[in-house]
């Protein structure tokens, strides 16, 4: 049976030449990067290149750049950290109602500890507003946190407009680039953007490393205590042969960007029209065209379940989503979803498709076969569905 991934928001395969890069730090080039002998400096020097790489891809500073154990530890590390860092400047916080949980739920913690938190609505595309975003800001706000494209719906928020705002009023501007990361161009100056998420595993690299982008002068609490690795910043011996392949993988992805987005794109549309054009009620979560990702495909489809949808898909070998990886298994429809005004039984019936590198034009189609039939299948035990046909073959 074919198979075919269209999951790549939820992860990524690693690319073989990162594989490459890595394999040499699991076996001769074993040191310790704190170590003075000669493995310890050689382990070193790979460590300051990959940390390169990371900061090229983002127009950062090397010394900018702190590994982390992932997006998840990095967005941690960027809200807890400032937050305890800066509670003498003020204690109110201000995100938005779609982030990722790893934000989301790290915002929730410090409002029940003593921090005010704002949380932006989104409008019906999954984008919010300027307007409102200034109306939220105090004199005792001390960070902004607003995701660069939102992994489910794939709107993109206008970051630059947003750090222009901030760095105004003098407020630190954290962003989570996990999604954006490799197919978007990221410029931290340019988007006055003061800390920055992002992760291996969303862009071919492997999983269990990321890292954080601070602006030199951002003041951290540190999240981890011990050996002060990281600048003292995220104690703990590097993990090397991550990072190393985490190097490889921004270097590609820069290498490929411009390209990789636009082809990515063409599929996107395909697969989108292909949708439209063959299934009726359906309907587009997230925008469309520029503000939105390029691999991005989200749609809900009207008197189907999600999980049914993605139970029957994997039967022909289909790779898809009903949302993100993290809040499937549990039947609560999406909170991003819910935000952008869905009412809950059509959130229930989201399907995410997230396109990468190994998927062509002939996956597309093959998908383009099998849904229609699958989603008519589905519908004919459907009442609900049953009551709407009535209606329309009796007009
Ligand atoms: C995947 C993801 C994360 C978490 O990254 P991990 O490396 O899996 O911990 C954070 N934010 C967004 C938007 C993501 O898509």
């Amino acid at each position: 049976m074919q198979r075919v991934y269209m999951d790549h928001s939820a992860t990524t395969p690693v690319a073989s030449e990162v594989i490459e890069a890595m394999l040499p730090y699991f076996s001769e080039k074993y040191g310790n990067p704190s170590s003075v002998h000669s493995f310890g400096r050689e382990a070193k020097v790979a460590l300051e290149e990959a940390r390169g790489q990371v900061a090229a891809l983002i127009g950062a500073n090397p010394e900018e750049i702190t590994f982390t154990s992932g997006g998840t530890e990095a967005d941690n590390l960027a809200i807890f950290g400032a937050a305890a860092a800066y509670t003498k400047k003020g204690r109110h916080l201000i995100t938005t109602a779609i982030e990722h949980h790893a934000v989301l739920e790290s915002f929730e913690y410090l409002e029940k500890n003593g921090y005010e938190l704002t949380i932006l609505p989104v409008d019906a595309e999954g984008i919010i507003s300027l307007a409102e975003l200034e109306k939220a800001l105090r004199p005792d706000t001390i960070l902004i946190s607003v995701m660069h494209a939102n992994n489910e719906v794939g709107s993109i928020q206008p970051i630059a407009e947003i750090g222009a705002l901030a760095k105004e009023r003098g407020i630190w501007f954290h962003v989570d680039a996990v999604q954006s990361l490799g197919k978007l161009p990221i410029a931290v100056q340019e988007m006055h953007v003061d800390l920055l998420t992002v992760s291996g595993h969303k862009i071919y690299g492997p999983k269990g490393i990321g890292a954080l982008y601070a602006r030199k002068g951002v003041r951290l609490d540190a999240r981890a205590f011990g050996g002060g690795q990281e600048k003292k910043r995220r104690s703990g011996t590097e993990n090397l042969p991550g990072i190393v392949g985490f190097g490889k993988a921004c270097e590609l992805a820069g290498a490929h960007l411009a390209a990789e987005a636009q082809r990515l794109q063409k599929l996107r549309d395909q697969l989108l029209q292909g949708i439209i054009d063959r299934i009726p009620y359906v309907k587009i979560n997230g925008p469309v065209g520029d503000q939105r990702l390029p691999n991005n495909v989200n749609v809900s489809i009207q008197y189907v379940e999600g999980e049914s949808l993605l139970l029957s898909l994997d039967m022909v070998g289909i790779a898809a989503s009903s949302g993100s990886a993290c809040t499937s298994g549990s039947l609560d429809p999406s909170h991003v979803l819910l935000a952008m005004g869905l009412p809950h039984e059509i959130a229930h019936g989201s399907l995410r498709f997230s396109l990468g590198t190994q998927n062509s034009a002939e996956e597309v189609d093959y998908v383009l076969d099998h849904l229609p039939q699958i989603v008519e299948r589905l519908r004919v035990m459907s009442p609900l569905y049953d009551a709407v046909k009535q209606q329309s073959t009796a007009k």
